[in-house]
């Protein structure tokens, strides 16, 4: 039987594991990137050291519009069968508190294992070249770049999704997708930041505090996570907001009033602040209340607690009343931001929203709509937590595409 001839478009993490994967397979693979070099993205992952899965994927850590798929791609695809592919490609990986990254710390790494393993299978990669066009042509497509068109008997679909568009993933794949007959979820940027009113960060720029901060859609809890928050003088950000964005952005798209609570004794109930504080009151209580959150809170943050909460910055601890000490110990504990948008694609991790997954086969990733094309990566919609899950997604989906496309018949 003659080898399948596959053209995957775009060359990312989803792309690059498709090929891979493919060719191991048997079939004759074209990796097609627009950017000057393949893997741009991954290079930025995890801060530089790329955190390329983790120990616990589960399809409840992923947004999508078919569950059923995602369970059954990680399914088949879960964390050893992602490790033992690094493995394979070279790479040591390592785990710390579940998430894993490269022993070497180094995003790059991976992304010269991936270039290295192509070679190894043949698999040649064309940079510069933007796919512009898809046609089924005769049981397979012409696919149309720098103004020529090239048969392959499979294509399959990579091209990411909107974020972080200097990295080449700019969205142009849902129009190739889209002019193929796939529909659309709506898009929004998610793993991003959360912009606030100016007047209430002001002041707060360049704070980073731990808290647990909790997602308020029209006064309902919707999730909850804990860590480090970071303000700036447009938003709440840092990788825990990250983590309740998707909601919150979803909410806000939908017309619902979102709001951040951070709770910065989160270790403690109420109660148990509460008595901190009295506590702290009885013994600290001849310092000037400017003075009295050192040691537990940040300093311009206290400042503004203080304000908020009706005392003075001059006067002592001591002398505040028990109404203004029940306001501070609320803010302390539920310090309300209503969040309006995000900092945009520019500043997000991933999209959600995409091509719809429910078109696709859950098994193969195989196109409904045209046999023969199929789709991988965070141009689907799908989309995950902070932690790897989206590279698990991104290297999970493209081994099943490529696994599939490259046995079809
Ligand atoms: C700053 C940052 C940090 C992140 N850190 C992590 C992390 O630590 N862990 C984690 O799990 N996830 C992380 N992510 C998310 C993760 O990187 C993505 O979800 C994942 O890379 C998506 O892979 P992909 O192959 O689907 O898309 P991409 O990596 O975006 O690759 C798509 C490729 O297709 C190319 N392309 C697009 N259109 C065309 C066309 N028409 N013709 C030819 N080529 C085309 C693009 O140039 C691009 O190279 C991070 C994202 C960002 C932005």
């Amino acid at each position: 039987m003659a080898k399948n001839r596959i053209a995957v478009v775009g060359g990312g993490a989803a792309g690059l594991a498709a090929a891979i994967t493919a060719a191991g397979s048997g079939a004759c693979v074209t990796v097609l990137e627009r950017g000057e070099r393949v893997g741009r993205k991954l290079l930025s992952t995890g801060n530089g050291r790329c955190n390329f899965t983790h120990a616990n994927v589960s399809a409840d850590r992923y947004f999508s519009d078919c569950r059923e798929t995602v369970e059954y791609i990680i399914g088949q695809y879960p964390t050893e069968r992602i490790l033992a592919f690094m493995e394979k490609i070279g790479i040591l990986p390592v785990c710390r508190d579940g998430y894993y990254y490269p022993a070497s710390n180094q995003a790059a790494a991976v992304v010269d294992c991936l270039r290295a393993a192509c070679e190894e299978l043949q698999v040649q990669i064309q940079c510069s070249c933007q796919v512009e066009k898809i046609t089924p042509f005769k049981g397979g497509f012409l696919v149309t770049a720098k103004g020529k068109e090239t048969f392959y008997h499979r294509i399959i679909l990579a091209c990411g999704g909107q974020a972080a568009p200097f990295t080449g993933s700019d969205g142009n794949g849902y129009e190739l997708a889209g002019r193929l007959g796939h529909g659309l979820s709506p898009v929004f940027p998610a793993l991003a930041g959360l912009t606030a009113e100016k007047a209430r960060l002001k002041g707060l720029a360049g704070i980073r505090a731990a808290a647990r901060a909790s997602l308020f859609v029209e006064g309902r809890l919707v999730a909850e996570d804990s860590g480090e928050v970071q303000f700036t003088d447009q938003a709440v950000s840092g990788i825990v907001i990250f983590q309740l964005s998707h909601q919150a952005l979803e909410g806000i798209r939908a017309g619902r009033r979102a709001e951040i609570r951070l709770n910065f004794l989160p270790h403690q109930s109420e109660r148990e602040v509460l008595s901190f504080l009295q506590d702290r009151r009885r013994r600290l209580g001849e310092r000037p209340a400017e003075e009295w959150g050192i040691g537990f809170i940040h300093r311009k943050l206290w400042d503004r607690l203080l304000k908020e909460a009706g005392c003075r910055p001059d006067c002592l601890m001591k002398e505040i009343s028990d109404a203004n000490f029940q306001r501070l110990t609320q803010r302390l504990t539920a310090f309300r931001v209503p969040v309006n948008g995000s900092l945009g694609f520019d500043r997000a991790q991933v999209t959600a929203g995409g091509v719809n997954l429910t078109e696709t086969e859950p098994k193969t990733l195989e196109s409904r709509i045209v046999p023969g094309l199929y789709l991988a990566g965070e141009l689907l919609n799908v989309d995950g937590l902070c932690g790897g899950y989206n590279l698990h997604w991104a290297w999970a989906s493209g081994m099943a595409a490529g696994e599939a496309a490259a046995l079809s018949q």
